[in-house]
């Protein structure tokens, strides 16, 4: 059987690494860099309404900060992972400092837990991951974690890191020869087609497709969307994931389901 991982990033707005701090802000739209996180709800209600409609159960990896501001209740039988506490680059290669990743994973596994459900899955922010954050990821008793990315043309299929099972982000060549990861993000932006996605996925047996709540609200180069380009941008996610079924794939998620 062929499997498709609909894989959500729960964090805020536009989010960017801040040089000399732990905590990400987001994009500066003329008021500073300070966190946003109104296009992350109002991505977060569009992806749920979405993937309700399709049957499709998503894994949305949720900061602590986010769970903590933004209401959740709307990812009742969608599987809960974590994606760090304030969006820390864990291993400290954008800010220059070096979070301590169980003091990190600890105040977001509790944040997530208390607003949402108990975290059973993990992805870094960034996707910044190395051996010192997945002993911190095992310590916390999370044994699902998707932080890293496959080489372009390397195997799909979840594989195992000590006690963890690892579901790698692909990444391939489109039909131009150029590389394309598993992130909607340029879809989003402008810059790719649904069908570029569905291409990818038909060499693979399993993806793990993956997108941000706020990028379904607002764009890094144009800002918020107003409500019809919402519903385009809806709609693009719709073709994908239809596109990749219509292949014959079933929707999996990563760990066990919260309670609808
Ligand atoms: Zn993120």
């Amino acid at each position: 059987m062929r499997r498709l991982y609909f894989t959500v990033d729960a964090d805020r707005d536009a989010n960017i690494p801040i040089p000399g701090q732990e905590a990400a802000g987001s994009t500066d739209r003329g008021s500073g860099t300070a966190p946003r996180f109104s296009s992350t709800g109002r991505g977060m209600g569009v992806l749920a309404e979405l993937l309700d409609s399709l049957g499709v159960k998503g894994t949305f990896f949720i900061e602590g900060r986010t769970a903590e501001v933004v209401d959740c209740a709307v990812l009742g039988g969608h599987a809960i992972g974590l994606h760090g506490y304030d969006h820390e680059d864990l291993t400290g290669a954008s800010t220059g400092v070096l979070p301590d990743p169980d003091a990190v994973i600890g105040r977001g596994f509790a944040a997530v837990t208390d607003a949402v459900s108990r975290p059973v899955a993990f992805r870094a922010p960034y996707m910044a991951a190395d051996g010192r954050v997945m002993d911190a990821v095992d310590r916390a008793g999370i044994r699902a974690d998707s932080s890293f990315y496959t080489e372009v043309g390397g195997c799909t299929e979840p594989y195992t890191i000590g006690r963890i099972t690892e579901y790698p982000v692909p990444k391939a060549r489109d039909s131009n020869g150029k590389t394309i990861a598993a992130y909607l993000w340029p879809m989003h932006e402008g810059r790719r087609a649904p069908e570029d996605y569905v291409h990818m996925a038909e060499g693979m047996d399993s993806i793990v497709l993956a997108t941000h709540t706020w990028h379904m609200a607002e764009t890094v180069s144009g800002g918020p969307m107003d409500q019809g380009a919402v519903r385009r941008n809806a709609d693009g996610v719709r073709a994908v994931i239809e596109g990749i079924l219509d292949l014959g794939f079933r929707a999996e998620t990563i760990g066990p389901r919260r309670s609808p």
